[in-house]
């Protein structure tokens, strides 16, 4: 006989966004005539930058001859990107972080469902709702205790710290979806409840490129003491538009200890190591050499541009709901727009009348957990024309 993980049972189905796309089809199906503008993507749509083209072209030739060939590569990456990131993502902004404590992979979403591996089953888990749902549905499936962390209006999107102790900790900021934003200080009261619980903060580092405002941590590692209690997921997808070339890297500090049940200490660096190497053979040469080209001069402008540009869509879809009389979050260190549903609306009601009124798709709150009910998420991934064109439909509607 052969068993299952029960664990599995206790996932609950996401019919988000498979309902989304029944929805559009149908409303298509029945007004062809009607221009649909999508305002719910999570993903970029802007094509990879030249640089990054150029170096994935060079590395492919590089695959074509004896010399250049690579096979097999180091299971946490090639030196030449791990120390590109070193020097990039931490040196330059005064973070001393070592080669060996960065490993390379083929996606946050990935590391942030694998890295539960290396944890005790028995830990227990805070979770912010909404959430990202792979945090809490990879925590579910290996069987874990969740602490639920709201963040609502009321708390404006920060969340408080557990009554009871907790022994890891999700936090994203940027968050996704409510493009809100930790200041140093907040984040240090995170990194100080650590330090006093032995907990570990799993830190979702994905939109840090789209930070604006001065104050805010780019790397968790930016408030004293977080290397000893923190990993940080990274992550090119948003960063880059590589969410369909796959590249990203977590960062283990070695003097992050984990416990066994007699007390002893372990470095997690060399737990995770020992994970990457046997379940892991490394991200593709071609990959890596156009994540490393990221960092080139060249590189590093033209994903500013396209940073800018989202950016820019961002303020103008806050700027217009806010004049058609909505409370706006977000949009301004993040390329999610999360927005208060009129009273007595719900995210999913919401959702219909855009559509039908507006002929716009975007994202209910309550998808993403059930603190986001009464909640809605737009975003800035695409065209500045559409986004200047959902905000005409919007003001045009009476949806209040
Ligand atoms: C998009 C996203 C990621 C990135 O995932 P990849 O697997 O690297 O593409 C990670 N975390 C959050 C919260 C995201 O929205």
């Amino acid at each position: 006989m052969s068993y299952i993980n029960e664990n599995f049972l206790e996932l609950q189905d996401s019919y988000l966004f498979s309902t989304i796309a029944k929805k559009v089809a149908k409303f298509t199906e029945e007004n062809p005539d009607k221009k649909i503008i999508k305002l719910g993507i999570g993903d970029v749509t802007k094509s990879i930058v030249p640089a990054c083209l150029e170096a994935m072209h060079k590395a492919v030739d590089d695959m074509g001859t004896t010399e250049g060939f690579k096979g097999y590569g180091p299971e946490q990456g090639y030196d030449f990107l791990r120390k590109a990131i070193v020097e990039n993502d931490y040196k330059q902004r005064g973070i001393d972080i070592e080669e060996d404590e960065i490993f390379v992979s083929d996606g946050a979403k990935c590391d942030c469902g694998n890295i539960v591996d290396i944890f005790a089953e028995d830990n227990k888990v805070a979770i912010t709702d909404p959430v990202y749902p792979v945090y809490l549905d990879t925590n579910i499936m290996s069987g874990r205790k969740i602490t639920y962390l709201p963040v609502t209006a009321e708390n404006n999107f920060k969340p408080e710290l557990p009554k009871e102790k907790v022994d890891m900790i999700y936090l994203c900021f940027p968050n996704n979806p409510t493009g809100t934003v930790l200041e140093k200080e907040e984040l240090k009261k995170w990194v100080d409840y650590a330090k006093e619980n032995k907990s570990i903060i799993l830190y979702d580092s994905a939109y840090e490129a789209f930070i604006t405002e001065e104050n805010i941590p780019h790397s968790i590692y930016d408030i004293e003491g977080a290397k000893e209690v923190a990993i940080e997921f990274k992550s090119y997808s948003k960063t880059a538009g590589f969410t369909g070339v796959r590249c990203a890297y977590v960062v283990i500090p070695k003097q992050l200890k984990g416990y066994t049940k007699a007390g002893k200490e372990v470095s997690f660096n060399q737990l995770w190591n020992r994970r990457t190497c046997t379940k892991f053979n490394g991200v593709s040469y071609i990959v890596q050499r156009a994540a490393e080209a990221t960092y080139s001069p060249e590189g590093k402008k033209q994903i500013e541009e396209n940073i800018k540009s989202y950016l820019e869509n961002a303020k103008i879809i806050k700027q217009g709901l806010e004049e058609a009389g909505f409370t706006v979050y977000g949009g301004v260190n993040s390329p999610y727009i999360w927005l208060k549903v009129p009273e007595g609306m719900t995210s999913w009601e919401f959702f219909d009348r855009l559509l039908e009124e507006a002929n716009i798709v975007g994202t209910p709150g309550s998808g993403f957990g059930p603190h986001g009910e009464g909640y809605f998420r737009l975003t800035a991934f695409g065209t500045k024309e559409n986004s200047i064109e959902a905000m005409n439909r919007i003001k045009r509607t009476n949806i209040r």
